[in-house]
């Protein structure tokens, strides 16, 4: 595995491989890598001759008062883990590459960034585009893989890559969880295994919502009212929302006749964790 910490190297070796008739599959990460993580990474070995990963913590996506300076950083055994899933190039640039004094310009997907995670966090998903044209724009990949841990910056980010005719086909591939439920997480890395296995109440909430839509029940408040109360009744929550949305749009669903993605932000002792699952009326989601 090559480390490459420059833009302009990434892209000269991105268009040498290109040149050669080869194509990338990119998994661009903040680091702090656990399964979740590399199921992204042997998703893309799937789909491209070239594997990339990325690891740079995007100071633009972290709002004020957020974990931006403890976010957990594990780079050595982050290594270690992509060599040994053959991964050829871990681009790993800095802060100075990746914003030079002087910048100024971000990218913006409206809407859909006003909803959920855009509503509890206003900044955050400006940061992420931009991070990720950037990302796109270096490493030049023909697919890039990204989780459905993070449902909503799935959409926005395909929403950008159609908008702005990016030549990149985004991947989105299933959330990896532990034996609890709880869907894997960096952040995760905070807690003790007594707090993981409080934490699942989040998944436990979330598929019960699945089960009512499943069986029928179609007014979205009665399901978030039922999540709402599995999650409180763990020890330690703090919801900040229990969403059901169309499952593309993102619009607000009250009555459920159509693919729903049930959605959840809950703190637990302090840290912020999100999660979400989709449901369909009458049959079991993903
Ligand atoms: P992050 O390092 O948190 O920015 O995440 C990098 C990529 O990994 C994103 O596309 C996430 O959606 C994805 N990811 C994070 N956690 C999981 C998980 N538990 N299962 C699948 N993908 C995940």
């Amino acid at each position: 595995m090559r480390t490459v910490k420059k833009a302009k190297r990434m892209q000269s070796l991105a268009a040498g491989i290109k040149r050669d008739g080869r194509t990338i599959a990119f998994v661009p990460t903040m680091g702090a890598l656990h399964e979740g993580h590399l199921s992204l990474v042997r998703r893309a070995r799937k789909l491209g001759d070239i594997v990339a990963v990325s690891i740079y913590v995007n100071r633009t996506q972290f709002g004020p008062g957020e974990d931006l300076k403890k976010y957990p950083r594990t780079l050595e055994r982050d290594k270690r883990l992509l060599r040994l899933l053959d991964v050829d190039y871990l681009f790993l640039p800095d802060d100075s590459e990746m914003y030079p004094s002087g910048y100024l310009t971000y990218v913006e997907t409206e809407g859909i960034t006003s909803v959920l995670e855009g509503k509890s966090r206003p900044t955050h998903f400006r940061g992420v585009t931009t991070v990720v044209a950037k990302l796109l724009n270096i490493v030049q990949p023909d697919v890039a893989v990204f989780g459905q841990k993070d449902a909503q910056q799935a959409i926005v980010i395909s929403r950008m890559v159609a908008d702005l005719n990016i030549p990149v086909k985004v991947i989105v591939a299933p959330t990896v969880r532990e034996k609890t439920g709880l869907a894997l997480s960096s952040r995760n890395r905070y807690f003790s295994p007594e707090q993981i296995r409080r934490a699942s109440c989040i998944y436990h909430g979330l598929k019960r919502g699945r089960e009512l839509i499943n069986s029928g029940v179609t007014d979205s408040k009665k399901v978030v009212s039922e999540i709402l109360r599995i999650i409180d009744d763990a020890e330690g929550t703090t919801i900040d929302y229990i969403s059901i949305n169309d499952a593309n749009t993102l619009d607000h669903v009250r009555k459920i006749t159509r693919e729903v993605l049930i959605s959840a932000a809950v703190e637990l002792d302090g840290v912020r964790l999100i999660d979400n699952i989709k449901a369909k009326p009458g049959r079991t989601g993903c």
